[in-house]
């Protein structure tokens, strides 16, 4: 009898794992929504909303032999999954990628796109008619907000806020200093070393006057909160031996199981084994994954298969696009400037590689 696998979240993880298994397990891959959001592409986005008809993709395509089943599901057990609606799917494993929410208009909050097409173009709305706009939070998605901004609406002012001495502090500092350059050439006025005393949303734009550290103020038409993601794990907490950090994130072993429950795996940006929050770490657990299901329908047994190994620090590649342009990308070996970045990401930001996982026309 062919093993049954479910995989609940169809993101990153979840529909690059189903669609690398659908031939060789009976897979079932429990969706929410009705078109997955290609997360990189957002950012852009909120500054030119047509991108949204690209970027937003229907899950119809993605499956040819295994089948997408739209729903939320409410709980997990050792035998399957229970959706919200009552519908119950039993299996042999189950992979929990349920993923992570951030900023309203960088992922959607709920399960509605239309909802979440209406924040974007929403927020475009107000970018459009601000002078001055405040990103709070330089990670990786605000130092890419800004660049954005400064590079499709350069008559905005825009302030970047920092809580740390530079950018990307955990990278080489040339990295770092270059994005901070490039940015300030853009007119980006980058503060460093501040915290904001007053925020008032951690996820939704607003516009008012932020309190900073050092005493002084910053008034903004537009306020963007960029400070960072939080993990989906809520179906995930009663199961035995669950350990959640504050992030969401569940702690796993190394083959990705967050309980004592052997059959019940997690990945993904809810899963905490040592990788980043990232599509990149992502790419390194989905080939693990697929090899280790494929192994284990074939009979092997867990313990002859090799541990999952997250990437090692300072190794993972980051790629910084300051709009289509300009950028700076860490591919192990160093630091490389605009032209790599630009061709790897910032021109296409990966949409076309997703468009054809998801088998549209580019
Ligand atoms: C704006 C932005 C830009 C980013 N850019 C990059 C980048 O350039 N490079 C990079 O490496 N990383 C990037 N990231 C990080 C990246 O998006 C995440 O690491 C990635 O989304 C993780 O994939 P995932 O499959 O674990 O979760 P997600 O992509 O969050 O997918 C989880 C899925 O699970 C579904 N789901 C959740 N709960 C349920 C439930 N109970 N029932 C059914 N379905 C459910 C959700 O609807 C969702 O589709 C970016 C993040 C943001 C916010």
């Amino acid at each position: 009898m062919t093993k049954k696998i479910i995989i609940v979240g169809g993101g990153y993880l979840g529909a690059e794992l189903a669609k690398s298994l659908e031939n060789h397990l009976d897979v079932t891959l429990i969706e929410q929504r009705k078109a997955f959001v290609h997360a990189p592409a957002m950012i852009r986005a909120i500054v030119n909303p047509t991108l949204l008809d690209r970027a937003l993709m229907p899950y119809d395509n993605l499956l040819s032999v295994g089948k997408v089943l739209h729903g939320k599901v409410t709980s997990v057990d050792e035998s399957g999954v229970t959706l919200m609606d009552g519908i119950r799917v039993d299996a042999d494993y189950i992979v929990i990628s349920t993923g992570s929410t951030n900023g309203a208009a960088f992922k959607p909050a709920g399960d509605s796109i239309d909802d979440f097409r209406a924040v974007i173009t929403g927020l475009h709305a107000k970018l459009k008619a601000a002078s001055s706009v405040a990103i709070v939070g330089a990670g990786t998605v605000g130092s890419e907000m800004a660049g954005e901004i400064s590079y499709g609406m350069p008559d905005k002012h825009v302030t970047l806020i920092s809580s740390e001495a530079s950018l990307f502090l955990q990278m080489p500092p040339k990295f770092g200093a270059e994005l901070t350059s490039k940015l300030n050439d853009a007119g980006v006025d980058v503060k460093f070393g501040v915290r904001v005393n007053n925020l008032e949303s951690l996820t939704d734009p607003y516009s008012g006057t932020l309190e900073l550290s050092d005493g002084t103020t910053v008034i903004a038409d537009l306020i963007i909160p960029a400070v960072g993601s939080h993990a989906v794990s809520d179906i995930l907490a009663r199961l035995p031996n669950i350990n959640i950090e504050k992030s969401g994130r569940v702690k796993v072993d190394n083959y990705l199981r967050p309980s004592s429950f052997a059959n019940v795996f997690a990945a993904g940006d809810v899963a905490s084994g040592g990788d980043a929050m990232t599509i990149v770490a992502v790419g390194r657990q989905v080939p693990w994954l697929s090899k280790t299901f494929k192994a284990l329908a074939a009979e092997q047994q867990l313990a002859e298969i090799k541990p999952y190994e997250p990437w090692k620090d300072g190794k993972s590649p980051l790629f910084l696009p300051l709009g289509p342009k300009k950028g700076n990308s860490f591919l192990v070996i160093g630091t490389f400037g605009n032209w790599i970045t630009s061709a790897i990401k910032g021109k296409d930001l990966f949409i076309s590689k997703y468009r054809k996982l998801f088998g549209l026309e580019d």
